[in-house]
């Protein structure tokens, strides 16, 4: 299968880019430090067209949206990978420009389904068939969708990101659920071919790509503990200092988030304790 050379460069928001054979991504003015160059909303098919996140509410993008998806057929399913603002709150502002219906995994703040799509379920419209993948770990409510037909496109929302890590925020987020989630998908069979991510360019090589994600998220794993044991008693923005040394100051905020999710399970596995480990500023202890 030949790839136009674009998919694999960084988007640029609302050039309309075909990153696979009927699969087109238009990517939103949202860039930012947490959505890169701005969320990617992808439009799946052929004349029965599928959408996959929508993106926040920009009625610009919207309006793009709806209108590419028109001059190639009728919009007929709007899927959200997961319910934070840069993905999901765009989904009635399209279902309404386009008559499709809304599909997701659960109501949220953020926007509410037509219709529920859960694990395992496929989604078909027209000559499009996507299989729900639960991936709990970004979200609770995350969903991938990966293609049946031999080209294995996995529709990855910010389970796996094109050029970042992923941030795991507790409490919605899972640093145990997100390992298993990535576990998951590395034994789909047959395999996933490529990544076509919620923010930045199409990866080529999925499983290389998974297995450098489990391999960062351990090695980071190993580090926080390590330095917690140094230290024997720290917050979670000290550790922050010790172990994303190669990690750019401005992103360290963040970061604090999912160094806390690697305490939390810590903790769960009996490795680490706190006297309030639901709160971002409390101080650990090693255990043991
Ligand atoms: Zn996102």
């Amino acid at each position: 299968m030949s790839l136009a050379p674009r998919a694999f460069e960084v988007p640029v928001p609302g050039e309309l880019v075909e990153v696979a054979p009927r699969v087109l991504r238009l990517t939103a003015p949202n860039p930012s430090i947490m959505t890169g160059p701005g969320t990617n909303t992808y439009l799946v098919g052929e004349h029965d067209l599928v959408a996959i996140d929508p993106g926040p509410v920009d009625e610009g993008h919207l309006d793009a949206v709806a209108a590419a998806a028109a001059e190639r057929g009728r919009l007929r399913a709007v899927l959200v990978t997961h319910h934070h603002a840069d993905h999901a709150p765009g989904a009635r502002g399209l279902a309404e420009r386009t008559g499709a219906e809304v599909l997701g995994y659960e109501e949220r703040e953020t926007y509410s389904p037509d219709r529920l799509v859960r694990e395992g379920d496929l989604v078909e419209v027209g000559d499009v068939a996507l299989r729900a993948v639960h991936t709990p770990g970004h979200a609770s409510d995350h969903l991938c969708f990966l293609t049946e037909t031999p080209d294995r496109l996995l529709f990855s929302g910010d389970h796996v990101m094109g050029g970042s890590t992923v941030v795991i925020a507790p409490p919605d987020g899972d640093m145990a659920a997100y390992l298993d989630s990535l576990d998951r998908l590395l034994g789909e069979r047959p395999p996933i071919e490529r990544i076509v991510p919620g923010h930045g360019p199409l990866m080529p090589d999925a499983r290389a790509v998974l297995i450098g994600y489990r391999a960062h998220r351990l090695a980071r794993e190993a580090a926080v503990l390590a330095a917690l044991a140094r230290r024997n008693r720290a917050s979670v923005e000290e550790l922050v200092a010790d172990v994303y040394t190669d990690v750019p100051e401005a992103l360290h905020p963040v970061a604090r988030y999912s160094v806390w999710a690697h305490l939390l399970k810590f903790r769960d596995e009996g490795l680490a304790t706190s006297a309030a480990p639901d709160r971002l500023e409390a101080t650990w202890e090693p255990v043991g």
